[in-house]
């Protein structure tokens, strides 16, 4: 079966910028887009090219050292290195909302137009992080560990965007996401995930495979296929990594 080739695909974790071929041979086979949280870092991975892993350019909302560095100039220019956004977003305990909030609206606005991915945080913010993507017209975000209600799934759909879930989440909650929006996560080293190490998506992907009433394999497969997806209608497809664009052109 073609579908069990498949590396596990983990559209959100935290990885150090200076993580060598060593410990991302440790990760297995698999895909796992690695966020940064300030310019800084994202300065540091731009020249790196490593075919496990996607990066991210990404501003912590509530990472207040990010925000003081947050510079949309050199944000833009920073970009063109990059096939993901994050991450980006809200958070409501993060600390100077207002600041957040600019900087979010701001950093919409850039990346609406870009051929990229864009990973968006919103603890605590659901329905808010909903309202900005409406307002800045932004289409095909990623939501990661999305805690919205029902309206706020349905709104953020109304933008065309996806859900990144984690063995965290509940099956309630996962059963009111449209599975052919769905992409698997680990968002490590989170610890209440309790994933080993990024990658490690087997958790999410059993409760998924409980959710739809699938194989492990077949929820492996749909999340790829999503990938796909989203990656042809943002047109991330020609910046991300090759062997990444050849595997979800393989399909
Ligand atoms: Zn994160």
């Amino acid at each position: 079966m073609i579908s069990s080739t498949l590396p596990a695909l983990d559209a959100h974790a935290h990885i150090a910028p200076d993580v060598t071929p060593k410990q991302i041979a440790a990760l297995g086979q698999s895909v796992t887009f690695a966020m940064t949280r300030s310019l800084q870092e994202a300065r540091q991975v731009r020249n790196r090219r490593d075919s496990a892993l996607v990066w991210g350019i990404g501003v912590h909302p509530g990472v207040a050292a990010a925000r003081d560095g947050w510079d949309a100039e050199q944000f833009a220019e920073l970009l063109d290195s990059f096939a993901l956004v994050g991450e980006i977003g809200l958070d409501r305990r993060g600390g100077d909302l207002a600041r957040q909030r600019s900087i979010f609206r701001e950093l919409l606005n850039i990346v609406r137009t870009e051929p990229v991915l864009v990973s968006i945080h919103s603890t605590g913010a659901a329905s808010e992080v909903v309202q900005h993507l409406h307002d800045a017209d932004m289409r095909g975000a990623i939501l990661h560990w999305f805690n919205g209600d029902a309206n706020d799934i349905a709104g953020a759909i109304e933008t065309d965007a996806y859900f990144s879930v984690n063995a965290a989440m509940s099956e309630g909650q996962l059963r009111l996401m449209p599975p052919e929006r769905i992409l698997s996560e680990t968002d490590f080293p989170a610890r209440k995930v309790r994933a080993r190490k990024p990658a490690d998506t087997q958790g999410i992907e059993q409760l998924l495979s409980q959710v739809w009433n699938q194989t492990p394999e077949q929820v492996r497969s749909r999340v790829w296929w999503n990938l796909r997806t989203l990656s042809e209608r943002s047109g991330a497809m020609e910046r991300l990594p090759e062997a990444l664009a050849d595997t979800l052109l393989y399909l």
